[in-house]
């Protein structure tokens, strides 16, 4: 079988690139190996992604489906107080910014309405797993696959998109690096889906809250609709082990004690799924494209899940992938050492972007509150959207870079500091 574009993954990240791509009269094979719509974690949208949503021509479908409408998130401080919101905000060169929406969603439901939408614009969907890339020396020519009987067949690609999520198949494979570890590495996430959660009146309803203990420490509560919440607890991996409990007990428990306002939200606490968890979710694979092949979203890197950016990354990178596919076509396919290194650049750029702003909030959430609230909060409006891709820094990323290499050289000194110590004893 030969195709223009094979995409690995079924996910945002990969029926976004299908249907961005089915645009460009290309012939695209998605290959997705769940047999029907399956539960997944990530369900509140950027306000750039529900953008992406509106440009693939879905918000109607978005609408009709009653995914709940998020115009902003609430991070709620340690004792439930000194909350502090960032709106979902749009912005247009000539007027700045406006109010705009985007949504929540449950992901089962989303991920299918997305397939489904590429199917119709032409894609085809192969329900197979990929099993192993075809390569021609350093250069992806295709993909071998098994169908649901068991079959294998190899699919000819011009290009090859690994869109599988943490199962990063490029990686796994060999066909780039290993995964290196990211900074959010020894967390575990423990969640489920709850009935009854006392949420914000009127519209507020559906927006997202964030509720922080302390680092590393936090809870969200997302909207799926009218009744069902999404609720989770981000904790240390060391402290997860030591407390010794089922995943059940735990987010029972933590859900009662992490924030007094969280516990007010949740008076009754019943979970309406199964209780999850998921660890080591925070990496990066640094050379992502090539001859051949190049990849979206998580199958190269994620951070960490604290302000949502997740689905944003995957289907932004979708869009500018799709584009950069288009060109090495337009071009005639040259024979560049490798034609997707522009859209590597671009990607890297927004993730590091988001890393430092990450970093931030983690390392020194006494200056980032500062900065977000008095000094920048038209600038934190921009990059909670997913604004991040701008090739001049915002000045609030560059203050908050200043205050994190500030904090590296800080650390090292003290560490310094400590290792003499250690030898003069
Ligand atoms: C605790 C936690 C909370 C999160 N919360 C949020 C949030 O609130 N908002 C947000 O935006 N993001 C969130 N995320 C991140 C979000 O889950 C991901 O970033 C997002 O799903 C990535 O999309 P993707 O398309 O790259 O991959 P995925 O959504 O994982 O899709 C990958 C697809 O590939 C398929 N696949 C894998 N291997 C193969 C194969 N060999 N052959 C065929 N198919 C294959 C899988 O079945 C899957 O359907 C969270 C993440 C974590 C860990």
């Amino acid at each position: 079988m030969k195709t223009d574009v094979a995409i690995i993954g079924g996910g945002p990240g990969g029926s976004a690139a299908a249907m961005f791509l089915s645009q460009t009269g290309l012939r695209v094979t998605l290959i997705e190996k769940a047999q029907s719509a399956r539960y997944h974690i990530g369900e509140s949208l950027t306000g750039e992604c529900g953008n992406c949503l509106r440009t693939l021509g879905l918000e109607a479908e978005m609408t009709s489906r009653r995914h709940p409408v998020k115009y902003g998130v609430t991070v709620y401080g340690p004792r439930g107080k000194n909350a502090f919101w960032v709106p979902v905000k749009g912005w247009h060169p000539e007027s700045g910014l406006f109010d705009t929406h985007t949504w929540s969603v449950r992901r089962s439901d989303f991920d299918h309405m997305l397939l489904t939408a590429a199917a119709a614009r032409g894609v085809s969907v192969m329900q197979a797993e990929a099993i192993a890339p075809l390569l021609n020396g350093d250069a992806v020519r295709g993909v071998r696959v098994r169908t649901n009987g068991g079959t294998v067949e190899d699919i000819a690609s011009e290009v090859l998109v690994d869109a599988s999520g943490q199962a990063t198949f490029f990686s796994n494979t060999g066909v780039i690096g290993e995964k290196v570890r990211g900074n959010y590495d020894r967390q575990v996430a423990v969640f489920s889906q709850v009935v009854g959660g006392i949420r914000d009146p009127g519209a507020a309803g559906g927006n997202t809250l964030i509720f922080y203990r302390q680092k590393h420490h936090w809870a969200w509560f997302i909207p799926l609709d009218d009744q069902v919440t999404s609720v989770g607890v981000v904790v240390p991996a060391d402290y997860y082990r030591s407390k010794n409990e089922s995943k059940h007990q735990f987010l029972l428990r933590e859900l009662h004690q992490l924030n007094p306002e969280l516990a007010r939200r949740l008076p009754k606490i019943e979970f309406v799924e199964e209780v999850r968890g998921i660890s080591n979710y925070s990496y990066r694979i640094s050379n992502f494209t090539g001859k051949g092949f190049l990849c979206v979203g998580d199958s190269h890197r994620f951070i960490d899940p604290v302000f949502s950016f997740g689905v944003f990354f995957a289907m932004k990178e979708a869009e500018y992938a799709a584009s950069a596919i288009a060109s090495f076509f337009a071009d005639s396919k040259g024979e560049q050492p490798n034609p997707f290194a522009d859209y590597q650049r671009l990607c890297d750029r927004g993730q590091d972007n988001v890393q430092d702003l990450i970093d931030a909030f983690w390392q020194h959430p006494y200056a980032f509150k500062l900065l977000a609230h008095h000094r920048y909060p038209e600038d934190i409006i921009h990059m909670f959207a997913g604004r991040v891709y701008e090739e001049t820094p915002l000045p609030g990323l560059v203050a908050m870079r200043a205050i994190n290499e500030r904090g590296r050289k800080n650390s090292v000194a003290h560490e310094c500091a400590g290792r003499i110590d250690s030898v003069h004893q």
